[in-house]
């Protein structure tokens, strides 16, 4: 229901036009709030920065408040997250002028439920944010990568000062109790200069209720020089975070989950899907999977005695570099595997296509907002996404 406090300019009045307006509209509706693509950061791993060009939309300003209401009253029925977008680049929530007020009408509007994250570089927060985020229930997500502001501010860029503030607002930020984890994206200088390790000492004492570390990666747009600081392996990263708690017995967790974990996630998923529809069971089955769960992908199928199968891990072919994961993989990746697989290794076609769900939005469309219903127009085939 639409609420009387978010007045809604009509589209003709805003000067947000063509693609970007869909591009918010379409993250409104994905409950993906952002207010725009400014920054107070400029960190060097950011992934705007090295994203395929074009891809995603770069409005270069901040949304009035005026345009926040007119995509929430039109588009947004629940808040999933803050600070974060899927089909355009994002920037610092806290930047906006108008923040605590944006906040303070998405309460009043009833569309924040859960504990929902926001996404901060941590620069801009105050204790007044902090009490507001508190008192609404909001998760921060902070993006701290290093206590020793000099570091901070050689890797995120930005001014001194504010990265001082991020670092000081960990210590509001218990004084409030309020509900937040720290993310951090290492890179070789930090693990090799020490700085990373200082740093998870440094917060042993934090009320952070994690603190997780980011597999670094990077695109075939990314410049060698970075990607140098960029290659740190999966491996690398376990042996150091198992160290780290046996030292400081502090919370600290990789993102990406195990192979264990990958493996049982996939076969509930299938197993689940494949009791309700039986009728799969007997169908020509293509399972299109990220290259990040290759090596698990087969394990599962074997296990659950799958007929009638074949298994093609999918390459990403637009972001390139070190993409391996589902959530950046497009529509047109997968017509690349689908026609490699079609007409390279001539196979009959497939009754069915499984994809991953990571890859698509509420529309199901890819991060380029193309519709994954053109795979099955282009190849006549039943699509499943799970
Ligand atoms: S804080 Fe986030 S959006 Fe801002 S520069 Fe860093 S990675 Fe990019």
């Amino acid at each position: 229901m639409r609420n009387k406090n978010l007045k809604t300019l009509p589209q003709k009045l805003l000067s947000i036009t063509g693609k970007t307006y869909q591009a918010y509209k379409k993250d409104f509706q994905n409950g993906m709030v952002t207010v725009g693509n400014v920054c107070s950061a400029d960190c060097c791993f950011c992934s705007q920065k090295w994203n395929p060009p074009g891809l995603l939309q770069d409005l270069k300003r901040l949304l009035t408040l005026e345009e926040i209401k007119h995509f929430s009253n039109l588009y947004l029925k629940e808040v999933n997250g803050m600070g974060s977008a899927i089909h355009n680049n994002s920037g610092e929530f806290f930047l906006h002028p108008h923040a605590l007020e944006i906040l303070n009408l998405f309460a009043a509007a009833n569309k924040i439920h859960n504990p929902i994250p926001l996404f901060t570089n941590g620069n801009e927060l105050t204790e007044e944010i902090i009490k507001t985020c508190k008192k609404l229930g909001l998760y921060l997500s902070i993006s701290l990568n290093s206590t020793n502001p000099e570091a901070r501010t050689e890797i995120m860029g930005g001014c001194y000062g504010r990265n001082k503030n991020a670092i000081d607002s960990i210590s509001k930020l218990d004084k409030y109790n309020a509900n937040y984890c720290i993310w951090i994206v290492p890179l070789r200088r930090n693990l090799e200069n020490g700085d990373l390790e200082h740093t998870i000492r440094g917060l042993r004492e934090s009320k952070a209720d994690n603190i997780l570390i980011h597999l670094p990666g990077y695109t075939k747009y990314t410049s060698s020089q970075m990607v140098k600081e960029l290659i740190i392996s999966q491996k690398e990263l376990r042996q150091f975070i198992s160290d780290m708690r046996q030292k400081y017995k502090v919370k600290i967790s990789f993102e990406i989950p195990t192979a264990g974990e990958c493996f049982i996630n996939i076969l509930l998923t299938l197993s689940n899907l494949f009791k309700k529809r039986k009728c799969l069971g007997k169908k020509k089955k293509l399972f299109l999977c990220a290259q990040s769960v290759e090596n698990v992908f087969p394990l599962v199928l074997q296990k659950m005695q799958i007929q009638k199968y074949a298994i093609r891990s999918v390459k990403s072919t637009v972001f390139g570099g070190s993409v391996e994961c589902a959530g950046l993989l497009l529509v047109e990746d997968y017509i690349k595997a689908i026609a490699d697989f079609l007409e390279k290794e001539s196979q009959e076609k497939p009754d069915y296509v499984f994809l991953p769900r990571n890859s698509f939005d509420v529309n199901k469309e890819d991060l380029s907002m193309d519709s994954v219903m053109s795979i099955e127009d282009k190849y006549d085939v039943k699509l499943v996404m799970c």
